[in-house]
């Protein structure tokens, strides 16, 4: 029983129950209280295959599974474009960690593929008969991600909702084509957290039985509050360490910086954990776009969701709800009456701040940076022209964060946030080592990179300079004869998928749509 909710350390579940349920019963997120006492040998695997990795960490984080090794074998054996899953190539002076080779083009595919082998598993421990409902709310890649790895896995059914208007031609034609006896795809009128917002509130509904009561149906989430999204993002800290290591960039021990795109602080707080299991990470510089929620909250302490949200060219960090700095803030005070009251406060007012105590271990941990749709284009361009790199908008936000993250390190007077258009000196910024002096010998910076280019095609053509035709897939075959970098193989074919789903609803239907759909 190693795992609690967020909210109430007398929560408990196994791991196996903490998978299959998703969202803690008390609306917590169910999480390890101390990671370090684990005591994972993180040198053992710096000699490891990746997925020889994947079954050390996945053993350690859920520790109930039983088969690990094959699971691992059976989510990424042949279904990810290299065996190596996320390799780590070297851009400038950076390394950019590449996690967007699975089967959908898209960096969650690294958990969604692991999520379903995890749930079938424990299905089967528990002697459960009840069909699994997935309900999952996208912002465009997770949706995807999750009706291909759920797709025609006996005894689950997934529902995928996503806002209309949310989420770029390719990421919607991806979900409405997608084939399967079990899939459902379905449009709300509303952003993204409206989608995240309506399904939290049919978990709420259902959490007590009652409206399943009967259907042998039981909700559970594939969204990254499920541990079982989270525990599988671990793996690739570690591999791109290991392979460091392995080109003689550093000494096993030795720190390295890892900048994350984040949206719902899953990612990032993945490499958290790496850290708690012993991993030497540095800084974990979380970079945002407009969307600026967490760049302020890491600098102030206060996380205030009553703002404007934006739609931006990198929409997968459209969020201004990130479910999953709850997990954090229970990390760092271990107290669940403290996390539960800023959840209720937020929930409430819209707005809570920390305790010192709890901003001084975020400064510690984190460094916060962000920008917008012009200097994340302006960062693709003069990426690809100066170093031949072609980057999604994604990683180009990340990107230009670590940039502003190493010149906040090496003390230039200011440098441009371009959030709003507004300077902020390094002083309001926290620099990674502050008082010290840095050196050429800095830790190495890995970016993340969370998509494809051609999950984004017109933004990646505008960056370079082109007017992108209107349609997405024509700005696909430009981008490809532009740059000769391959389209991948799931991206190519989609033009010709027919569409098999277009539903579109109000958000205060999603629970009758769940419930009929239930019934059908
Ligand atoms: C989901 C996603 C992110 C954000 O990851 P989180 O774990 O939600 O922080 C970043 N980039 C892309 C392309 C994504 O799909």
């Amino acid at each position: 029983m190693n795992y609690q909710s967020t909210r109430n350390a007398a929560q408990i579940a196994d791991s196996v129950h903490a998978v299959l349920e998703g969202l803690a019963p008390d609306g917590g997120l169910y999480i390890i209280n101390d990671l370090p006492a684990l005591g994972f040998d993180w040198r053992s695997t710096l000699n490891m295959t990746t997925m020889e990795m994947a079954s050390a960490i996945l053993k350690t984080l859920l520790p109930d599974f039983e088969g690990m090794d094959e699971l691992v074998e059976r989510a990424y054996r042949g279904r990810f474009s290299t065996d190596e899953l996320t390799p780590l190539v070297r851009v400038g002076d950076r390394y950019v960690l590449e996690l967007f080779h699975g089967p959908t083009s898209a960096f969650k595919d690294v958990a969604l593929s692991m999520l379903p082998q995890l749930i079938m598993q424990a299905r089967k421990q528990t002697g459960m008969t009840d069909e699994i409902v997935i309900l999952t709310a996208t912002s465009g890649d997770t949706g995807k991600a999750a009706l291909a790895g759920f797709c025609d896995v006996p005894g689950t059914r997934i529902i995928v909702f996503y806002p209309e208007n949310g989420v770029s031609r390719v990421q919607k034609t991806q979900m409405v084509t997608q084939s399967g006896k079990n899939v459902t795809v379905c449009g709300i009128r509303g952003n993204f957290d409206d989608a995240q917002t309506g399904v939290k509130n049919a978990f709420s509904a259902c959490a007590d039985g009652t409206l399943l009561a009967g259907k042998g149906a039981r909700l559970s989430s594939a969204n990254s509050i499920n541990i079982g999204r989270l525990a599988p993002q671990v793996v690739y800290y570690f591999k791109a360490y290991a392979e460091l290591v392995r080109q003689g960039r550093i000494e096993a021990g030795e720190p390295v910086d890892y900048v994350v795109p984040t949206g719902n602080f899953g990612d990032i707080l993945a490499g958290y954990f790496a850290k708690l299991l012993g991993l030497p990470v540095g800084r974990l510089v979380c970079a945002s776009n407009r969307n600026d929620v967490l760049t302020e909250f890491l600098q102030t302490g206060v996380y205030d969701r009553r703002r404007e949200f934006y739609r931006t060219c990198s929409p997968s960090m459209d969020i201004l709800v990130s479910s999953n700095l709850e997990r954090l803030l229970y990390l760092l005070c271990g107290d669940c009456a403290e996390v539960a009251g800023y959840m209720e406060k937020l929930r409430t007012d819209g707005v809570y701040r920390v305790s010192d105590r709890m901003l001084a271990r975020l400064h510690e941990e984190f460094w916060p940076g962000c920008c917008d749709d012009a200097a994340t284009l302006d960062t693709i361009g003069r990426v690809w022209r100066e170093t031949g790199y072609l980057m999604d908008t994604h990683t180009a936000v990340a990107w230009r964060v670590a940039e502003a993250y190493e010149t906040a390190c090496r003390g230039a007077e200011e440098y441009e946030t371009a959030c709003r258009g507004e300077h902020r000196s390094p002083a309001t910024l926290r620099c990674p080592s502050a008082g010290e002096q840095c050196s050429p010998l800095q830790p190495p910076v890995v970016v993340l990179s969370t998509a494809s280019p051609y999950k984004f095609p017109a933004a990646v053509l505008s960056a370079l300079g082109e007017n992108p035709p209107e349609d997405e897939f024509a700005a696909m075959e430009r981008l490809h004869e532009l740059t000769g970098a391959p389209v991948p193989p799931n991206l190519a074919g989609l033009r010709q998928q027919p569409v098999r789903h277009s539903d579109v609803i109000e958000k205060e239907e999603i629970l009758n749509y769940v419930l009929e759909k239930v019934d059908s």
